[in-house]
């Protein structure tokens, strides 16, 4: 599926005369184009994410941080947060089980941060039936100040990462550039990088490994972990990546449910990298806020009753549903699925470890 779309087009004219991107420019730049001009998600679309499996995971994401806000002492103004809710399924599971405790319903105000206008259309009409108006941001810093209950669901694996090879003479960082046909082609920028600003795994790392880091990813996690410090709450971060990060090149390109070369049909492609939970866990130390975990996405859910959530679904459907159920349990928490790659890390204030976490 090589074919060089618009977008391609203009990063290649835009390299040929200014030279080339780093890898996260390149990134920020065809994520952005992809969510304002595609419909990713579902079947026809390309991928599903966990909420779209079923509402199961929302109403579990949800009730755990209605129990967070129950043990904080119900505190006011509550800021029901969501970064890049997509097509708004999550927000709409979590509003509808927050109505279960009509006091958090009136103390809390909702907000999705979104930068795609599209999405945001997306959103305002998955929320249509529900009792609490959305407020839209482009940045999280935007959400007022308040107690925070933060979801952020597959948000941080679209953030763009700074990738960096090791050579001989040390480490470059890694770029877009054009190859011989004058097309977008990965290569190596000038100049190197001290070791010093890397992870430390990357002391021990062999020639021509490729190290990944996501300031990005960082900036918000301590963002959030700074908002929380001070003004209490609690956040849910679910993505795809490990516990400890490697040594190794995960950008990947999703299109129609297949992984595709990255530097074919940009723009078209949805385009996401491993997310670092221990790098995450850092930048939230950083920004003064305890960061527990990260568990096993099939563990969690399973802890927080999915399977009894699943039973009471299931009560008097008939075998179609039933089946339906215990096929969304399978791939929201089976090993060969989403349990085991999808992790999930809690922030808090620095204290009492939260519900599931206890370390
Ligand atoms: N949470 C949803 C969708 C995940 S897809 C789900 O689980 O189904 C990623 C979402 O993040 C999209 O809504 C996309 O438009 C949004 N997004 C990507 N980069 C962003 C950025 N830099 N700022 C704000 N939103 C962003």
């Amino acid at each position: 599926m090589s074919r060089r779309t618009p977008l391609a087009g203009r990063l290649a004219r835009l390299i040929a005369d200014d030279g080339p991107l780093t890898v996260a420019a390149f990134m920020a730049e065809a994520v952005g184009h992809y969510y304002a001009t595609r419909e990713p998600f579902g079947t026809d679309g390309d991928f599903v994410t966990a909420p779209e499996v079923s509402q199961m995971f929302g109403e579990i994401l949800g009730a755990w941080l209605l129990q967070a806000w129950l043990d904080a002492g119900k505190p006011t103004p509550v800021r029901l947060v969501e970064l890049g809710p997509g097509r708004g399924t999550l927000a709409a599971d979590i509003a509808r089980t927050a109505r279960l405790i009509p006091d958090l319903a009136a103390a809390a105000t909702l907000h999705l941060v979104e930068t795609s206008p599209r999405l945001r259309a997306r959103q305002a009409h998955a929320l249509a039936g529900a009792t609490m108006r959305p407020q839209w941001h482009d940045r999280f810093d935007e959400v007022p100040r308040g107690h925070l209950l933060l979801v952020a669901n597959e948000f941080f694996d679209a953030l763009p990462i700074r990738q960096f090879v090791r050579g001989r003479g040390g480490w470059s960082e890694r770029v877009v550039g054009l190859g011989a046909d004058g097309e977008l082609a990965f290569g190596i920028g000038a100049g190197t990088v001290p070791e010093g600003d890397l992870p430390a795994h990357a002391g021990a790392a062999p020639d021509g490994a490729v190290i990944e880091i996501s300031p990005a990813s960082a900036a918000v996690a301590e963002t959030i972990a700074a908002r929380i410090a001070a003004d209490g709450g609690a956040a849910l971060i679910v993505d795809y990546g490990h516990a400890e990060a490697g040594v190794g090149d995960t950008l990947q390109a999703i299109g129609r449910h297949r992984f595709a070369d990255p530097l074919a049909a940009v723009g078209d492609v949805d385009l996401t990298a491993h997310v670092d939970f221990a790098a995450l866990a850092r930048a939230v130390r950083r920004g003064g806020a305890a960061a527990w975990g990260p568990m096993e996405q099939g563990a969690f859910l399973l802890a927080a009753g999915l399977l009894e959530r699943a039973g009471r679904l299931g009560q008097g459907a008939g075998p179609s549903v039933r089946e339906a159920l215990s096929a969304a349990v399978e791939r929201l928490a089976g090993p060969g699925q989403m349990g085991t790659l999808f992790k999930v890390l809690a922030v808090t204030p620095v204290g009492p470890a939260p519900a599931l976490f206890a370390p």
